[in-house]
């Protein structure tokens, strides 16, 4: 077959057979993304599916190993990290994270849209690959909002908790800045949050 004629078929086919384009929710730690995420998941339990992170922070009371977090510790992620095995890492708090490439290739060769909780970092390494994510920010409605949160959420200690409001600070910037993220929703009511990240995600992946 003639090249020039086989890459028109090419583009062709993979414009018809575009998987859909991931997800990736950012925002201060207590703005609510894990909230708004097992709603998502609750309502389409077949349409979504979530990247688990690497972490080696401790697991919280109620996490387990491979659904909320592939636990790690700090050697192994960052041999893990030198093998080029992530799309994506972080240091957050005091600990590692990262997106592995297997994390994001398991959704989709599941049939489903790929959703990703990430931090600013993560998101700004993120705009640099092909992923073409949609990029949505969580933003709490104050920073006292934020605190009151995270204080009843129970899982920080002072220092962790001090370390993310303070971290929340310089998110809240890049959250707000124009042309950073397709869509800023305020979690002030839950429920208003959530019928507006469903509504712009059902509209954006139509
Ligand atoms: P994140 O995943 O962004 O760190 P969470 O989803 O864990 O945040 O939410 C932080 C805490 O705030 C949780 O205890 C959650 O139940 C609570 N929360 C989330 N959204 C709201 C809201 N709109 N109003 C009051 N509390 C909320
Ligand atoms: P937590 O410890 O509260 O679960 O998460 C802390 C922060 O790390 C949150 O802002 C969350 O979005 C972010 N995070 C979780 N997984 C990843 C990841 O794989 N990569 C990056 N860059 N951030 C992550």
């Amino acid at each position: 077959m003639n090249s020039a004629v086989f890459i028109v078929q090419k583009l062709f086919f993979n414009m018809l057979h575009k998987t859909p384009r991931p997800l990736v929710l950012c925002g201060p730690s207590g703005s609510g993304k894990s909230t708004l995420i097992k709603k998502l998941f609750d309502e389409f339990p077949d349409k979504f599916g979530f990247s688990v992170s690497h972490t080696t922070r401790q697991p919280r009371p109620g996490e387990e190993d491979g659904k909320h977090y592939h636990f790690t510790n700090k050697s192994k992620m960052e041999d893990e990290i030198n093998k080029g095995e992530f799309i994506e890492t972080a240091v957050f708090s005091n600990n590692l994270y990262g997106t592995s490439k297997k994390a994001v290739e398991k959704v989709i060769n599941n049939g489903k849209i790929c959703v990703l909780d990430i931090d600013m970092q993560g998101v700004k390494q993120i705009k640099n690959t092909t992923l073409d994510p949609l990029l949505i920010f969580i933003k709490p409605p104050s920073i006292e909002e934020l605190e009151k949160r995270l204080r009843n959420r129970k899982t920080e200690t002072e220092e962790s908790l001090q370390r993310r409001l303070n971290t929340a600070i310089e998110e809240i910037k890049y959250g707000d800045e124009p042309g950073n993220f397709h869509r800023v929703i305020v979690n002030d009511d839950v429920d208003k949050a959530y019928h507006e990240l469903r509504d712009f995600i059902l509209r954006e992946l139509k």
